[in-house]
């Protein structure tokens, strides 16, 4: 199979396809682009991102009160943020590092949200600083820390209480985070009466729940069952006197990394959101991340070494495991194409020069023939590739280009050696 006819499966407007034979981001070949920058490089199509920010709010922005926020972790690029915030974006935080981030990208203080199941004395201070617009609460006691801290400040939190509904979310065990047993909110039984207790504090201005339940997921079914738990509670909690005017349902909707996926798409789940949450009569806040992100980046690496091994050979390239961690983290499959489209297949074993058998990104795969100094991409790296680089074996850092129309501009530097070192 060439690339050229795997591409051609794909729907939607397609920001990553051939010219000539030659793979494109928009309007500049990625030919170019390694000659220009090197490899590997992580490229971002600015029209991708446009496409799929615009889709999710789409599908969500007539639902009352609607708030998107960004989940940043998933591509904490400044210039992503900033193209992110035109759109109307604010941002799910999870550190004092990407309220940073969110901050110099432009994001209005009022759309930043902070989630955090780990959440510092320093980094609330930091965010009451801000006046950022929701805290996401963990636990009982973080709420009496972030209310001290308010009540100091004279100010009153804008407060969410994070729920774990107990629902499985059916994805990996790793990016599960709405079962009882995983460390994230506090149990869906305790919250009526944990809420009593926060609601009374002065420094907090608790104004409803929220959940996350995982990532990556494939069916609405875990989500509407978690959201329908969450509904009663609004209920309850009412019952109990409680003023509740917001609820945070996260992010989570999964995007299609194998050809042959099938996931929801935004508008499915906005359609599911509108049904479940009809008589709720509450302003809603959104987190997506990977579903905004994902398929607007490609990771541009160059074949190193093609190998004999003793099943497949390797296609042994120059991006590795700290450029694109979830194949060594997850077991993730990011589809592999040559860059000069060919005629040809072959069975082969992708993997970096990282020195661990877990820097693989493929075994034993039908893809294009490649050679030595051949380019060749990794598919869907927009979301959770360049935020989750490391630079071990003392790999720099990779650079990141973003892709509008004919122009390229680098949006994130080449960490050189000597600055490692240093
Ligand atoms: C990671 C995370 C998200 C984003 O998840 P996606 O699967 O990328 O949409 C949203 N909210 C919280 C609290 C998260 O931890």
């Amino acid at each position: 199979m060439t690339g050229m006819a795997q591409d051609s499966m794909a729907t939607g407007p397609r920001f990553f396809d051939y010219r000539n034979g030659t793979l494109f981001a928009e309007d500049v070949s990625l030919t170019r682009i390694a000659e220009a920058v090197g490899t590997p490089v992580h490229v971002y199509s600015a029209g991708a991102l446009r496409h799929a920010a615009d889709e999710f709010r789409a599908a969500v922005r007539h639902l009352p009160g609607a708030r998107t926020a960004f989940a940043v972790k998933a591509n904490p690029n400044t210039a992503v943020l900033r193209l992110l915030a035109e759109r109307g974006y604010g941002a799910d935080i999870v550190s004092g590092g990407e309220l940073r981030r969110a901050l110099d990208a432009g994001m209005e203080p009022a759309g930043i949200v902070f989630s955090g199941v780990g959440k510092t004395d320093r980094e609330l201070s930091d965010a009451l600083e801000a006046r950022i617009g929701q805290f996401n609460l963990e636990l009982e006691e973080e709420g009496e820390v972030l209310a001290r801290l308010a009540h100091g400040r004279g100010v009153r939190a804008p407060s969410l209480l994070r729920v774990n509904p107990d629902v499985d979310a059916g994805t990996h065990g790793k990016i599960s985070t709405g079962k009882r047993e995983n460390k994230f909110g506090v149990a869906i039984a305790e919250a009526p009466a944990m809420y009593d207790r926060l609601a009374q504090l002065d420094g907090l201005d608790l104004r409803g729940v929220a959940l996350h339940i995982g990532s990556q997921l494939s069916d609405l079914a875990p989500l509407e069952a978690a959201y329908r738990r969450i509904g009663e509670l609004v209920f309850e909690l009412r019952r109990r006197g409680h003023t509740i005017t917001r609820v945070d349902l996260g992010g989570g909707l999964g995007i299609p990394y194998h050809l042959q996926d099938r996931v929801p798409s935004p508008a499915a789940y906005g359609a599911m959101v509108a049904r479940v949450t009809r008589e709720w009569n509450v302003g809603l806040t959104f987190e997506p991340g990977r579903v905004v992100a994902g398929a607007a980046g490609i990771l541009l690496t160059r074949v190193i070494w093609v190998k004999l091994g003793a099943t497949h050979p390797f296609i042994i390239v120059d991006a590795a495991m700290n450029d694109l961690a979830r194949p060594a983290l997850y077991g993730a499959h990011h589809r592999f194409s040559a860059v000069s489209a060919g005629r040809e297949s072959m069975e082969a074993t992708i993997a970096g020069p990282v020195c661990e058998t877990g820097d693989t990104f493929g075994v034993g795969q039908a893809i294009d023939r490649v050679r030595r100094g051949d380019l060749a991409v990794f598919h869907t790296t927009g979301a959770y590739g360049a935020a989750m680089a490391s630079s071990y074996n003392c790999r720099p850092l990779s650079p990141q280009v973003l892709v509008d129309g004919a122009d390229f501009t680098v949006v994130g530097d080449r960490m050189l050696p000597a600055e490692l070192v240093a």
